[in-house]
């Protein structure tokens, strides 16, 4: 393989990742996929043994729990809706006219009540929030999404759909902060198991806007985002394989999200990127699987 070229043209002559024609939005070999499954198991073996409560929500979600969010303040650039055609047969000949001619035929879809799912953790608070207050302890949850952000780029680590693999955290502010800081420790641990180099840094997102750097800065401050970081991208700084996120009461006042004694419940997630993990052991232990250290294919197959 020529090293020279870059890595998405690797991975696509190699038929791990397959060109759809749109950057960030890829088909996946299984090979591809049966490394997600594996680094998945591994992580079931780690996070399982505190009994999170597995929920699987499909990669769009109530359009009504997102505006809810206000992700719109935060990240409008990401969002990715749904629309669909909703009219008559008049407005399908003008609809399908409009296509033949070349034109711009989308502005006459609507807005449906599903947009994508932004991270894989946006569905649940609302959903916990309805139940009721949270149990005694607080609650544990192990969530896994495809999830959409319009951010397409050229490099493979920065896809348009991806899947995000994550636990959350509600409950007492010192029990979520542990909860991260647990899994701080267990993601590095993680991570050397499979032979990948790991810096735990300082992060923030990419809040939108002028008012955005004030956020930016809040976070950072606060320490409110952590990520792991591996080396990815040739001519690039470390690539944000897993984020350790700490909301403070956020997504508690928002959804009316309360502790068993009443108090407005805290919340944390941590989230894997599992594209950009498959991608780091793609790039770090070669495009072949059978020729991957013995130690990290026995961490992963056993
Ligand atoms: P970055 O700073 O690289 O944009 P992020 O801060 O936006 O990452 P999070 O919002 O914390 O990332 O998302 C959780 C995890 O999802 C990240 O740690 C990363 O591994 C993964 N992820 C985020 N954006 C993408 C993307 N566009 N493509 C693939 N994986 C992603
Ligand atoms: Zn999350
Ligand atoms: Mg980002």
């Amino acid at each position: 393989m020529d090293m020279q070229l870059p890595l998405l043209d690797r991975l696509f002559a190699a038929g791990l990742l397959i060109d759809t024609g749109v950057d960030g939005l890829y088909g996946r070999s299984g090979a591809f996929e049966d490394v997600i499954t594996r680094f998945e198991a591994v992580i079931d073996g780690l996070g399982g043994v505190d009994k999170p409560e597995t929920i699987r929500f499909p990669p769009g979600m109530n359009r009504a729990h997102f505006e809810g969010s206000g992700y719109m303040k935060s990240f409008p650039q990401l969002a990715g809706t749904i629309h669909s055609f909703c009219g008559c047969e008049l407005d399908h000949v003008s609809l399908l006219t409009c296509m033949e001619e070349g034109k711009d035929w989308t502005g006459q879809q609507q807005a449906t009540d599903i947009v994508l799912t932004p991270a894989a953790c946006y569905p649940l608070y609302p959903t916990i929030a309805k139940r009721g207050a949270l149990p005694v302890g607080g609650g544990l949850f192990d969530l896994q999404s495809y999830c959409f952000r319009h951010e397409p780029s050229k490099e493979p680590t920065r896809m348009q759909l991806f899947r995000m693999r994550e636990y959350v955290r509600m409950g007492k502010p010192t029990d979520v902060v542990a909860f991260r800081q647990d899994w701080m420790e267990r993601g590095t641990k993680l991570m050397e198991s499979v032979g990948l180099p790991v810096e735990i840094d300082v992060a923030n997102d990419p809040f939108f806007g002028r008012a955005g750097k004030m956020y930016k800065n809040n976070q950072r401050n606060q320490n409110l985002k952590f990520e792991l970081l591996i080396p990815v991208n040739a001519n690039a700084g470390p690539t944000a394989c897993m984020s350790f996120n700490y909301h403070q009461d956020h997504f508690g006042k928002t959804w009316g999200l309360t502790t068993d004694d009443g108090e407005t419940a805290h919340t944390a997630c941590v989230g894997f990127g599992l594209e950009r993990i498959a991608l780091a052991l793609f790039k770090h232990h070669g495009l072949d699987v059978n020729e991957w250290p013995a130690h990290v294919r026995k961490t992963l197959w056993g």
